[in-house]
């Protein structure tokens, strides 16, 4: 079949200006866009066969080649050889966007690809120990990565993936509703904008592979549960050429059997007999970096707090470190034997109100009030 001429496909004459040219283009290219005629072939056709026309003819050097020696001067120098027409290629695009760019809001088949990868979480527990010190840690992750065997592509090696013919590449089709062009997830290839007529077998034809990963991690000092540790450009890689998301370490700590944390400082409550609190003592208390000793006064009471300067939590910021405070509880005596019964009876006898002073001062309030 012979090929129309260029000017006739658009109904211009050989004089009309770019302007002109693009005006009437942009008129009917809208007319018989695929889009607006869905399954029409003869639509499809007419519509390449304008854009083929509009591709030339707005180009000034190919329109004067076309202009002085007509299809034959086209032959093999802008890929229309053979009246094929390549719809994946440059041309178009080009023409997509200098066209529909203003009245589809951009050229969205560029902004849909070069997709960011996802954010990943990862739940870390460590122990106290390792909150207040901080630690490294080695972290197994499976995480998507391009498949190899396809290099990504989906495509079984060796074969590619061919643009979707529905909405050629773009991932979206247009559809009208009232007066508004809209677009959706284009339904033959799921808005991938190809389609894979042979998938790889090593990935199902996805492009990316969950694989185990292993990764260094160091844990600040300081951190407590609930800490996030931001890994930038750790999480899922993108697809498409976009940047991969982060990785989120999400800290939880372990209780301890004997320390609570209390902001910086470290609580820690001691039993010691009523005997050790009324006589005094040397009492050996534990802290984050082993035994320390304490100096238990005489007379100590019970709730009695001491602090252990600069034996708390180092501050994950950097600045200062906080205090142990050591809370003494006195354990009174229980399942007395007879001996320690009668030793203790003795020893309320020989004892006045004096050495309890606490509660010789309740004792003179109760009497204050009802006497
Ligand atoms: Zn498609
Ligand atoms: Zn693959």
């Amino acid at each position: 079949m012979a090929k129309r001429d260029y000017y006739e496909i658009l109904g211009v004459n050989k004089n009309a200006s770019e302007t002109e040219i693009k005006k009437v283009y942009r008129r009917l290219a809208i007319k018989f866009h695929p889009d607006k005629n869905p399954g029409d072939k003869e639509a499809e056709n007419k519509f390449k066969e304008l854009s083929e026309a509009y591709a030339v003819l707005s180009d000034s050097q190919k329109r004067a080649t076309y202009d002085q020696f007509g299809h034959a001067g086209m032959e093999g120098s802008g890929g229309f050889s053979g009246g094929g027409f390549d719809f994946g290629g440059t041309p178009f695009e080009d023409i997509f966007g200098d066209i529909f760019g203003d009245i589809f809001g951009g050229g969205g088949r560029r902004s849909s690809r070069g997709q960011r990868g996802d954010d990943l979480r990862y739940n870390l527990t460590i122990n106290f120990e390792e909150a207040a010190f901080g630690t490294e840690k080695k972290l197994q992750l499976p995480r998507k990565q391009p498949c190899e065997s396809c290099s990504g592509s989906g495509a079984r090696p060796g074969t590619q993936a061919q643009t979707c013919g529905t909405c050629r590449g773009a991932g979206q089709v247009r559809y009208q509703q009232g007066f508004f062009t809209m677009t959706r997830p284009c339904p033959d290839c799921r808005g991938e904008g190809k389609i894979i007529a042979d998938p790889c077998p090593a990935c199902r034809g996805v492009g990316m592979l969950k694989q185990k990963r292993s990764l260094s991690l160091k844990v600040p000092a300081g951190v407590e549960s609930g800490s996030r540790l931001k890994l930038s450009g750790e999480g899922e890689s993108g697809l498409q050429g976009g940047s991969a998301g982060d990785l989120y370490v999400v800290i939880s700590v372990e209780e301890h059997p004997i320390f609570q944390r209390e902001g910086l400082d470290i609580l820690c409550e001691v039993p010691i007999s009523f005997i050790q609190a009324a006589l005094g003592c040397d009492l050996e208390v534990p802290t984050l970096e082993g035994r320390v000793n304490l100096k238990i006064p005489a007379g100590t009471q019970t709730g009695k707090v001491f602090k252990l300067s600069g034996k708390g939590i180092v501050s994950l910021q950097g600045y200062g470190r906080g205090d142990q405070l050591v809370v003494l509880r006195v354990e009174v005596p229980t399942r007395l034997n007879a001996r320690q019964r009668e030793l203790l009876q003795e020893f309320a006898a020989v004892s006045g109100e004096e050495i309890h002073p606490q509660g010789k001062g309740f004792l003179d309030k109760v009497k204050e009030l009802f006497d």
